[in-house]
């Protein structure tokens, strides 16, 4: 073990502030990392990886694109917090509607927890009813109100049980599960949040019509419909992913991408729920949101996602990869699943017959295969996500040649798992 992980440990709890990144769930030390240029990560000894994490989605562009480094030196010599208005804030928020109807006003906050946590709020201040209905396997941040505890687990895991019991939970692409979720809680649902494309048990598309009965249901039963778009926000078209699956919700949540790189959170939709923050009737707030920090940095990357060609192009190397994982496992016979949805990829481990639609599906997977791979890619230099359910990220730097080698040695390296 590297000395700076024992330091980290002694200090901090796992090491780290966010839990994944000790690493504890592939069995290998984290990187301790120095620096990141374009696809590549540099550990303290100088040792180079190949990054297909992305800081868990954020860099959409890779490590440090000059623009929007660029930008952040320009506004840190100008001010990182004004505590008043400022152009940058406008000028982001005003990008960020613009590229759909539904989002009709919008505020910043400075994380994706917090962004989700606003929209439930909001909800149940323009319902007034107080219970969310929410899907296994999605995750939308780690306050208590939509965490997967059950509740023998409650009392120890420090969370309210009042608000762990409001959670009502269905499964994802099971529109029936939903039907029943309303039935046995009649009037009491405020709100229907969903990742409209399931990131956070692997990747899960959605099925034709499921965000389209979400839709109907919310309708019906005047609850509000929240997509969590958290990692799809800006990932797969220049705006929410809403864009391209036809639905829309009330209100949306956004992270990651739009900060470029900077603590950020943005939620946003119809006007007659966000009035609800103007009448200063729901407190939401925050001493760092909409700073221009962030503003810049998020400006900077939208201007970069904007060009013309920027998706096209990510979808191209996207499907290269795809199409090189696919080339390598039929050459040795192996079966097993791999998903993709532009730049968002994931591996699961269950016989490509099996269906994945549902959280317990996901779940069935063996874990062995990923170890493996994860500890033979890490040797040859990559950097993969440190669980075997969170997706992983081609970036605008990822080049062709990272893509056919990165496909060919993972591949070689399942066919070595006994599993
Ligand atoms: N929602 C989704 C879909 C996420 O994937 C995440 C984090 O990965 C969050 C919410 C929470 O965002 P943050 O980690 O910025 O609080």
């Amino acid at each position: 073990m590297r000395p700076e992980i024992k330091r980290a440990q002694h200090t901090i709890p796992v090491g780290a502030s966010s839990p994944l990144r000790a690493c504890r769930n592939v069995g290998t030390d984290p990187l301790v990392v120095a620096e990141a240029h374009g696809q590549y990560l540099h550990d303290v000894d100088g040792t180079r990886y190949i990054d297909f994490m992305y800081g868990f989605g954020p860099l959409i562009l890779g490590h440090a694109p000059e623009a929007v480094s660029t930008a952040i030196a320009q506004q840190a010599a100008n001010g990182t917090l004004f505590g008043t208005y400022c152009t940058q804030e406008i000028e982001l928020a005003e990008r960020i509607t613009a590229t759909a109807d539904h989002l009709e006003q919008l505020r910043f906050v400075c994380s994706g927890t917090e962004a989700v946590m606003s929209t439930l709020r909001l909800a149940r201040a323009y319902t007034g009813r107080t219970r969310v209905l929410r899907f296994n396997g999605g995750y939308h941040g780690h306050f208590d109100l939509v965490q997967n505890k059950d509740e023998a687990r409650m009392r120890d895991s420090g969370l309210d049980p009042a608000a762990m019991r409001s959670n009502v939970f269905a499964e994802y692409n099971d529109a029936e599960s939903v039907e029943r979720a309303f039935a046995e809680s009649p009037g009491e649902i405020a709100a229907v949040v969903v990742e409209p494309i399931a990131c956070n048990m692997s990747l899960v598309m959605p099925e034709e019509g499921f965000l389209a009965d979400l839709r109907r249901i919310c309708d019906r039963e005047g609850a509000v419909l929240i997509f969590d778009e958290v990692i799809t926000g800006f990932r797969l078209t220049y705006g929410p992913a809403s864009n391209l699956l036809g639905v829309s919700p009330d209100l949306t949540a956004f992270g990651k991408i739009i900060g470029g790189g900077t603590p950020v959170g943005a939620f946003g939709g119809r006007r007659d729920i966000m009035r609800l923050l103007d009448e200063e009737r729901v407190l939401q707030g925050g001493t760092l949101s909409g700073n221009p920090l962030t503003m810049a940095a998020g400006l900077a990357t939208l201007d970069a996602l904007a060009q013309p060609g920027f998706y096209e192009e990510l979808e191209r190397k996207g499907a290269l990869l795809e199409a090189a994982v696919e080339r390598h496992r039929a050459e040795k016979g192996l079966d097993f699943t791999f998903t993709r949805t532009g730049s968002i990829f994931a591996f699961i481990f269950v016989p490509q017959a099996a269906p994945v639609r549902v959280k317990a599906d996901v779940a069935a997977q063996a874990q062995s295969p990923y170890t493996t791979m994860y500890a033979g890619l890490r040797t040859a230099g990559y950097h993969l996500a440190p669980d075997i359910e969170e997706p992983m990220y081609v970036s605008a730097e990822t080049t062709d040649e990272t893509l056919e080698d990165f496909a060919a040695r993972a591949v070689a390296l399942l066919a070595t798992d006994p599993n």
